[in-house]
């Protein structure tokens, strides 16, 4: 068997001109231009990559975007007062403050500073309770990307076996919750997992989430499984790699994501799915 692309680059491409036809609808019908503030902190060189990303899809479906460059030793308080300053701004639907902080940040305070109807990451504590409660609002973009490619493989996700490697709050966990939303039965699994391999065999689904370069080997996959790779891994060489031992994976699996393109450039994309939920909910209640 030789897997099926799931090509997130041009998903990615599908979902962005939906939005800027809504975009485009909104203009026509007197509304404003969805508004995304990008906040760097520092010169960490992938961040400033990602947020080049973000800028250019943003202007790519014709939402404002501004990015607001601070120096690395920017305090705690001092991001606090920008925060709460775009908070209060009428033009602003989304604020995402880029990751990884410098350490005099405590990156959860920030987090929850953002209005929860702002928090177009999906990452307060307010939106992670939806989720949990199956009434989701803002979604963390990843796991949701990674749905929205798993709908296009036209697969009833009911009832599928799904095994998550890794845990953390802005992979892991959400995907969890987004796959059980699904009605998945889900495994998460992370280091301190036994028989990783054993659990991974008895999967349809794999999300691999894990930030080591191809740790999942095609021993590893069920015949016909789909499997999603987040991870993206710098090489030496400096190429891009994931978690997943893609070229021999894919004699196994029956889709399989790529890295680059595949769920990277799903997470700008939802990303702006976010900003323009956020921009409609605003001016519904504002109506
Ligand atoms: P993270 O916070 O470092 O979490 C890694 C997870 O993997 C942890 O839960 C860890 O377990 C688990 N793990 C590590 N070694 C393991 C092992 N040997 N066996 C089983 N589990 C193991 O990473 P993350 O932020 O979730 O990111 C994961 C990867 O996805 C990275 O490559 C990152 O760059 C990439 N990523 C991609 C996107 C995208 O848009 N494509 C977005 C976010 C992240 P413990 O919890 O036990 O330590």
């Amino acid at each position: 068997m030789s897997a099926q692309i799931l090509d997130g680059k041009a998903i990615a491409a599908d979902v962005r001109e939906q939005i800027k036809r809504h975009v485009d609808d909104r203009i026509t019908g007197g509304q404003r231009r969805p508004g995304l503030i990008v906040i760097l902190v520092g010169e960490n060189p992938a961040s400033q990559v990602y947020v080049r990303n973000k800028q250019h899809a943003c202007q790519q479906v014709g939402f404002l975007s501004e990015l607001m460059q601070l120096p690395a030793d920017t305090s705690e308080n001092e991001l606090l007062e920008v925060i709460d300053s775009l908070n209060a701004r009428d033009d602003v639907d989304g604020i995402l403050v880029q990751l990884p902080l410098p350490p005099q940040i405590n990156e959860d305070t920030v987090t929850e500073r953002i209005l929860p109807t702002k928090d177009v990451d999906g990452f307060h504590p307010y939106n992670i309770g939806r989720l949990v409660l199956r009434q989701p609002l803002l979604r963390p973009c990843t796991p949701k990307g990674v749905m929205t490619m798993l709908a296009r493989t036209g697969i009833d996700l009911v009832g599928k076996d799904a095994v998550i490697i890794g845990q953390s709050n802005i992979v892991g966990r959400p995907m969890f919750l987004e796959l059980l939303m699904a009605r998945c039965t889900v495994t998460v699994c992370h280091s301190k997992t036994k028989d990783l391999a054993g659990k991974v065999r008895a999967a349809d689904i794999v999300v691999a989430a894990v930030g080591v370069p191809r740790f999942v080997t095609a021993d590893w996959i069920k015949p016909g499984a789909i499997v999603i790779d987040v991870g993206i891994n710098r090489l030496q060489d400096g190429s891009l790699c994931g978690d997943v031992d893609t070229a021999a994976v894919s004699e196994v699996a029956s889709w399989i994501t790529p890295v680059p393109g595949g769920v990277g450039p799903m997470t700008v994309a939802t990303l702006l799915e976010n900003t323009l939920i956020a921009a409609d909910l605003r001016d519904s209640r504002e109506d």
